[in-house]
């Protein structure tokens, strides 16, 4: 008798072990949701050449767009749209970039995996989570106090703990850390700034955005040759916010 109740308290036991395990499998079916949205986001909004848009190539910055949970970087009202190729307010009168973007600004970098990359204007975090899913090192500023913090938050939180965000002007750059590798300016600048070409590595590479705030700017591709002398191509128009400058900095 006491061995079948045993054998019953097992059954039930297993049972309810079972019953666990469905829910919490059930429960983790649902981010995969985002999972496929983010797959299908890779595969028809980036990697695809469309009209007038050159698909990106590298596998390295396919692999991290499929890997970054963009929707950890937006705001949670506006989740449902986190794998839409749109760029998304993030408050302060800021935005995420659009998706197929930031995956054509990485691949214009040329990174490898041991690179340093800076980055002006962290914003959500979210183009300083896809570089680090590349190179080894991310160092990124952000001039609007609250999204700094907060973009340093959700970068430790999703386990980035490569990248270093700091408050401050961008434009000045970040010369404790010089020279990178390459440098990525994801706010428009009127010119391109000289303390950032002066901490570019020789044969690094800058993407910027160009041109005047709130109309189309030039995305400009900046090579420094081993002879420290500059190429510049302008290579998309661009919609970015403007790169502000410490007078105006936003608390
Ligand atoms: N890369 C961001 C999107 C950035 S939007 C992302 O992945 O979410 C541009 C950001 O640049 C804004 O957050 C803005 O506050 C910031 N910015 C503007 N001027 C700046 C400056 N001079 N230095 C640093 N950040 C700046």
């Amino acid at each position: 008798m006491p061995q079948h109740s045993h054998v019953r308290g097992a059954g039930i036991l297993a049972a309810c072990l079972l019953g666990t395990w469905l829910v919490w499998n059930a429960r983790a079916e649902d981010t995969p949701g985002f999972n496929e949205a983010r797959t299908r986001m890779v595969e028809l909004d980036i990697a695809r050449t469309g009209w007038a848009r050159e698909g990106v190539k590298d596998e390295r910055v396919l692999k991290a767009m499929r890997a970054v949970l963009r929707h950890e970087f937006v705001p949670e009202s506006d989740r449902g749209e986190a794998y839409a190729d749109r760029p998304l307010p993030i408050g302060h009168g800021q935005t995420i970039s659009q998706p197929y973007i930031v995956a054509y600004m990485t691949e214009m970098l040329q990174l490898k995996p041991e690179h340093t990359v800076l980055e002006i204007g962290t914003g959500s975090g979210y183009q300083a989570a896809v570089l680090a899913e590349i190179v080894a090192k991310v160092y990124s500023i952000e001039i609007v106090k609250p999204l700094a913090e907060r973009a340093a938050e959700t970068l430790k939180k999703q386990g980035y703990e490569t990248v270093e965000v700091k408050h401050g002007d961008g434009y000045f750059g970040w010369p404790e850390h010089a020279p990178f590798d390459a440098i990525i300016v994801t706010a428009a600048a009127s010119h391109i700034p000289p303390p950032l070409v002066e901490q570019l590595k020789p044969g690094g590479r800058m993407a910027i955005p160009v041109g005047p705030p709130l109309q189309t700017q030039n995305l400009i591709l900046v090579e420094k040759l081993e002879d420290g002398a500059l190429r510049r191509r302008s290579v998309m128009p661009v919609r970015f916010v403007p790169l502000t400058r410490s007078k105006a900095e936003a608390e």
